[in-house]
């Protein structure tokens, strides 16, 4: 079921790959890259999504999107589960549902000029079919996102990096989205540029009424521009919260060990590092119970035969924790 005051709502979506070995080419193993995760998401808000890398948040954004199948559960958008949709239906709800890439490089293609990037996604779902209109909302497009006109002649070798993610952003706001996975869209990007295409995707949001899943290894990234934070570990989400409930007042002691890592501006405050012992285990083959018991400060021995649920507080803030509700 969905939340009804919810744009979207993913419910135990799942994403198991499996691992295939010996001649027959049978399946040996999985690995849960997510393992139940569900999350609402409202119409005009930002939902910052951060774990560490391999934790699941990417494959859960491409999930969601139907990028990758999931292996089950629901993602249900507008009061439909478009899980449960075929190609055809998708292709309309493709229009609403965009995703901007972590490495703008990679995902633009360099044969193309800029103008043709922009303008292909514009006839693909038909909102513009000849020349002029393409190349006018092209030049619109640019201008939106910082760019100039002139622009649209050249190659996305010719762009810096923070440029490159800019016409990534504009070839995704093309088809007038409601909502924009933003996959990691800042990691490749100097500091100083993270600022600007995150102050961007700030004031695109107020203009377009956007909502955004926005997916990001460092909390100190998803402070700025989110509404809500879930933090996901080994592939499950252990913490919701208001961005102010968690950063104030984390419950999970993932959350916690996070937090603590992220550097405070004033000097005067002073934050004590907790540093977790051991790596993060092989989604391969995850720990029972609490996915984080190897490696908890505080984990009790029912941590390891049960797995805690997501419980929503009476401050609606939702942790996954025994000891930590
Ligand atoms: Fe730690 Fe147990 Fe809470 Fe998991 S359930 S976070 S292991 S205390």
């Amino acid at each position: 079921m969905s939340d009804s005051k919810a744009l979207l709502s993913v419910r135990g979506l799942k994403k198991h790959f499996p691992i295939t070995g010996g001649m027959m080419g049978r399946e040996v193993a999985r690995v849960h890259a997510v393992d139940g995760v569900s999350l609402d998401i409202a119409a005009g808000e930002t939902l910052g999504l951060v774990g560490e890398s391999g934790c699941g948040k990417s494959t859960t954004g491409r999930c969601i999107l139907r990028l990758i199948e999931p292996t089950s559960g629901e993602v249900w958008f507008q009061g439909k589960d478009i899980t449960a949709l075929d190609e055809q239906a998708m292709r309309s709800v493709r229009r609403d549902l965009q995703i901007i890439f972590q490495d703008p490089y990679a995902s633009l293609n360099p044969r193309h000029t800029v103008g043709t990037i922009i303008g292909e996604a514009l006839i693909i779902h038909g909102i513009a079919r000849y020349r002029q209109d393409i190349e006018a909302r092209v030049v619109d497009l640019l201008e939106t996102v910082g760019l100039r006109a002139d622009h649209m002649r050249r190659y996305p070798h010719e762009f810096s990096g923070g440029q490159r993610q800019r016409i990534g952003i504009a070839r995704a706001l093309a088809v007038e989205p409601k909502l924009i996975v933003c996959d990691e869209p800042v990691s490749a990007l100097d500091v100083s540029v993270q600022a600007q295409v995150i102050n961007l995707l700030e004031d695109l949001q107020e203009k377009f009424d956007l909502t955004y899943l926005f997916i990001a290894h460092d909390l100190s990234v998803v402070e700025h521009i989110s509404d809500r934070v879930a933090v996901m570990y080994l592939g499950r989400v252990v913490e919701v919260a208001s961005a102010r409930q968690l950063y104030d007042n984390p419950l999970h002691p993932y959350t916690e060990a996070l937090l603590s890592a992220v550097p405070i501006p004033d000097p005067k405050v002073k934050r004590k590092r907790i540093v977790l012992q051991g790596d993060v285990p092989t989604p391969i083959n995850p720990p029972s119970g609490c996915h984080f018991h190897t490696r908890c400060p505080i984990a009790v021995p029912h941590c390891k035969t049960a797995a805690p649920a997501l419980e929503r507080r009476e401050d609606g803030h939702m942790v996954a924790c025994h000891l930590r509700r």
